[in-house]
């Protein structure tokens, strides 16, 4: 009887999955190689999947089917594909009309290509109306879930269950007592002359497209990213997509004149890549087949570009190739100068290419305007006022003021596409990372591999303690089963702490 229910179940869900599918592939095609003027119809068609995507899963028939399975009876996967049903579709989903949600799903759409319009021409006026509305529509989205404490608690439910204002309050407020005094020494600290003539003459340089394209390839190959169930790309804002475990797709953006910014990108987002790429077989065609949560995603990417990427033992291993292809040493820049380039610390105002140790702050910022947007869900947001107080804000904590909207408010492509509550995970991921950092470290040289650029072992054990389980483990279990504790952010601080200290002689 419950096995006869399941089937049922599966069929829809595996009917809902082609649609998905379609839907997967068209966003990516929008983002990598659609022209500007096929975006109206895109977002018709992609509004029409969305709807009918929608309508397969909320009716009553499906609910009444979910609802009546004894998940006692089930097996164990089965039970957690029940759940995740329940909780995705009919108390998140099912709460918002579906003509408010195809309408939301066309909003957003339109909204991405504004912002990316008015981002190229640094005009915020061809895109505030459109957040105003993006903000109005997950006001309203609050309203029909419901909340509990802070109605920004709901949004933040989305990409890291478990973590509410309550917990990130205690985690940011950690974040900005502990490291700004650092970032303060740092950023006052007296550099030598040859340190900056050097760094300054890599900032003048040019990094030829073709070059930097196949150093992006190479970088995937040292990390073990699968080419037969993966592709690189090229997007204004990179990404990785995927539609299971045999179709992952990231994405990176080249500037001629910034090396670091592609490799970095790459290597960030193949992060993501292994991680979909390694979901267990048997669970990656179900609705868990993915990774369990934005911060998680977030610990597997950041593990990459960060504690590895950028340690002094990995960036030895890739030196004498980057050498050879852009003529590094020529240029004067030397091994040592290379390693403190790409760690160098400054107050920027670009999250994405800001350095480890600042991140956070970056974070911390869009974090504090988020929570105070969605502190009341009656009022409507001053788009202006919100684009000074991002002003005020980067003064405040990094002591510099941005002065065009695009190194400011438009930056990021995230508002424009609904994602509020998304931030937090990238600071927590990178916490996250950390912790998980120290638990591998106990059982693998991670300094000696880097300096053979070796991942082989390293992969394994993300994949064995993390990336097989996808959607089947919580955050909470997943950093409990790899490294015996619930999230820690005292590695995190302590790694930053050492790291810097170390590089800008602070010790
Ligand atoms: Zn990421």
């Amino acid at each position: 009887m419950e096995n006869e229910k399941m089937k049922k179940v599966k069929e829809v869900l595996e009917n809902n999955a082609a649609l998905k599918h379609a839907i997967t592939i068209m966003h990516w095609d929008l983002e990598t190689e659609a022209p500007l003027l096929a975006v109206d119809k895109i977002s018709k068609t992609l509004g029409y999947l969305i709807g009918e995507s929608y309508s397969m899963v909320i009716n009553d028939e499906f609910k009444n089917l979910v609802y009546s399975i004894n998940t006692d009876k089930l097996k164990e996967l089965d039970r957690k594909i029940i759940e995740e049903l329940k909780k995705e579709y009919f108390e998140k989903l099912e709460k918002i009309p579906k003509e408010e949600y195809k309408k939301y799903s066309e909003l957003k759409i339109i909204s991405s290509k504004k912002w990316e319009e008015a981002k190229i021409k640094n005009d915020y006026s061809i895109f505030k109306s459109y957040l105003g509305e993006i903000i109005k529509f997950n006001k309203k989205i609050i309203k029909y879930r419901g909340y509990k404490g802070h109605p920004y608690n709901t949004l933040l439910e989305d990409y890291e269950p478990g973590i509410t204002v309550k917990e990130a309050d205690e985690f940011f407020g950690k974040i900005k007592n502990e490291l700004s005094p650092l970032i303060k020494k740092i950023i006052q600290k007296n550099i030598s002359d040859n340190e900056n003539e050097a760094k300054e003459k890599f900032k003048k340089m040019i990094f030829d497209i073709e070059k930097q394209k196949e150093l992006s390839k190479h970088a995937l190959d040292i990390i073990n990213f699968r080419f037969d169930k993966g592709v690189l790309k090229e997007s204004e804002h990179p990404f990785t997509t995927n539609v299971d475990n045999k179709d992952v797709r990231v994405t990176t953006h080249y500037y001629k004149d910034n090396l670091l910014s592609s490799l970095y990108s790459t290597i960030h987002e193949g992060g993501h890549g292994l991680y979909e790429q390694n979901v267990d077989d048997v669970i990656s065609d179900t609705i868990l087949g993915t990774g369990t949560s934005m911060g998680i995603h977030e610990s597997q990417s950041r593990i990459y570009e960060n504690m590895f990427g950028r340690s002094e033992e990995f960036l030895s291993f890739i030196y004498p190739k980057l050498d050879i292809m852009f003529k590094l040493g020529e240029n004067g820049i030397n091994f040592n100068i290379f390693y403190k380039i790409a760690n160098e610390v400054q107050a920027s105002f670009i999250r994405t290419e800001a350095d480890e140790l600042t991140y956070p702050i970056h974070v911390l910022i869009r974090y504090e305007l988020e929570k105070e947007i969605f502190d009341n869900l009656d009022n409507e947001t001053d788009v202006d006022e919100l684009a000074k107080k991002w002003q005020d804000k980067y003064e405040e904590y990094l002591g510099i003021r941005p002065e065009t909207y695009t190194e400011g408010i438009l930056q990021d492509v995230h508002w424009s596409d609904g994602l509020f509550g998304y931030f937090p995970s990238y600071a927590l991921g990178s916490a996250y990372a950390a912790q998980i950092y120290n638990a591998i470290s106990k059982k693998i040289d991670i300094n000696g591999k880097m300096k053979k650029g070796d991942f082989t072992e390293i992969n394994n054990e993300l994949k064995e303690g993390i990336h097989k389980y996808g959607k089947t483990r919580t955050p909470e279990e997943l950093l409990v089963n790899m490294t015996g504790e619930p999230f820690n952010p005292k590695y995190y601080i302590d790694y930053l702490k050492e790291k810097f200290s170390l590089i800008y002689g602070l010790k």
